[in-house]
């Protein structure tokens, strides 16, 4: 059963205490707030430990960081990065393909600020309901990106990318750039929780891909101990994702091996019965399905 708005999380506090069902919703925002910290730093106050933004930046002087969706548009936009995007892009991806692509989404994305705040103003407002969007739309998005890069021969999507928008906004203070991460934080509390970064945005969709087969995953040993309160549904911004799991759904394994799991570790957090943790893909074995994933059905 669902629990009320202002109840989701209460039996884990109750079980484990407040700090621990908030651990790593804690960690995530120290990781998002200290990393856009870093890029600021620099030009509030000159100390340039991070230069550049999330698209490249050069740290120390030493640890070049390239997007990898940046330079692939660059690449069918018939651009040629220099020697140091390259490396750049070669740490990122070995490091989202082991870590999983899309916990850039929940642990560096400041995106992501915006949409669990909203997420959470739709929870306590009560707000149901909204609009219907595939989730596999934002590959379609992605591809179209990529097509528009192919035939204008230029970055275009980066004048409009929310992730970018945002960067630009704090560094800047440009008007445009803070309108279209209203508009996000709008769309996700009144038309579709989730809309934006679950649905439609073509960076997390292309870093789902970069971590198709990454090493970290949640892991449920303990998922025969579910009491099937419906927590971690509620709080997971791609609830589709823990069903398969958490139930053995067609002999799934007890690890959440869908490339949309953000590594946020909320189900983690909610889960007063521990049956979520942090671990590896591996040792998944395969076993029936239990009696009650016929009436479990993920959040929408
Ligand atoms: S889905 Fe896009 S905007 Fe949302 S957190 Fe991921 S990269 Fe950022
Ligand atoms: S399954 Fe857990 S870690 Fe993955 S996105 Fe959902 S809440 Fe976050």
């Amino acid at each position: 059963m669902n629990a009320p708005p202002n109840r989701i999380g209460a039996e884990a506090i109750a079980a484990k205490g407040w700090l621990a069902a908030h651990k790593w919703l804690f960690l995530r925002r120290i990781s998002q707030i200290g990393i856009l910290l870093l890029f600021l730093v620099g030009p509030w106050f000159g100390w340039w430990i991070v230069k550049g933004n999330l698209n490249f930046s050069y740290t120390l002087n030493l640890l070049p960081l390239t997007d990898p969706y940046l330079l692939a548009q660059m690449l069918v936009a018939g651009k040629t990065p220099e020697q140091l995007a390259w490396i750049g892009v070669a740490i990122v991806v070995v490091f989202y393909f082991l870590v999983g692509g899309r916990s850039y989404c929940s642990w560096v994305c400041p995106v992501n600020l915006v949409s669990d705040l909203a997420s959470w103003l739709r929870t306590r407002l009560g707000l149901k309901g909204g609009a219907h969007l595939s989730r596999s739309a934002r590959y379609w998005i992605l591809g179209m990106t990529l097509v528009v890069a192919a035939v204008t021969g230029t970055i275009a999507w980066e004048m409009v990318n929310p992730v970018s928008m945002l960067h630009r906004g704090l560094f800047f203070g440009v008007g445009f750039a803070w309108a279209v991460v209203l508009a996000v934080f709008l769309f996700e509390l009144f038309v579709m929780r989730q809309g934006w970064c679950g649905r439609l945005c073509p960076v997390g969709a292309f870093y789902s891909l970069i971590g198709k087969l990454s090493l970290l995953r949640i892991r449920l040993p303990q998922r025969e101990a579910c009491n099937d309160c419906m927590d971690c549904f509620a709080v997971c911004p791609e609830p589709q994702v823990i069903r398969p799991a958490l139930k053995g759904v067609d002999g799934a394994g007890p690890a959440i091996l869908a490339a949309n799991c953000t590594n946020c570790g909320r189900c983690i957090d909610v889960c007063s019965k521990d049956v979520f943790v942090f671990g590896t893909r591996f040792g998944d074995k395969v076993e029936k399905i239990s009696p009650s994933a016929k009436r479990i059905a993920p959040a929408a």
